[in-house]
């Protein structure tokens, strides 16, 4: 197919496929001009076109627990594959899934935490759970700081 007869300010040709009418592409021909403008509209539209997401009323997903965002990743993923929401707004969830994940795993553990430090804290000369031989085993050279005297 012939070339596009138009040629550019740096006086390059066009490369864009001529239609036989005339010589020029669609988007050179001044009677098209108005068309190719549509189509690249057009194009520009769907680029920028909102991400599907689900509708405004949809209620919140609970996810206070593990089980709950568990839940909520899958039903999202069958969401995706409906197309009921967008790839994009997919990947941001999973993000933020895994960091609430993370967040619901580490909760109890400080929890727990929390609760043994306490325990440890009440009896301050000695606690009941551990026994501490700070002083004792430095001199039966568990800690190399301090070397045995002769
Ligand atoms: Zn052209």
């Amino acid at each position: 197919m012939a070339k596009c007869q138009f040629r550019r300010k740096d006086s390059t040709r066009c490369r864009a496929n001529a239609q036989p009418t005339n010589g020029l592409c669609v988007f050179h021909d001044p009677a098209r001009a108005k068309d190719g403008l549509r189509a690249r509209r057009a194009g520009g539209l769907s680029r920028t076109r909102a991400a599907a997401v689900l509708p405004i009323e949809t209620p919140d997903h609970p996810l206070g627990t593990t089980k709950d965002v568990s839940a909520l990743l899958g039903n999202s993923i069958n969401q995706l594959r409906r197309g009921q929401i967008d790839p994009r707004v997919a990947n941001a969830m999973g993000y933020l899934a895994s960091v609430l994940l993370r967040a619901l795993e580490q909760g109890p553990l400080e929890e727990r935490l929390a609760n043994l430090e306490s325990i440890l804290g009440k009896g301050s000369g000695g606690s009941q759970l551990f026994e501490f031989h700070g002083s004792d085993e430095a001199t039966h050279g568990q800690t190399a700081t301090t070397p045995e005297e002769d």
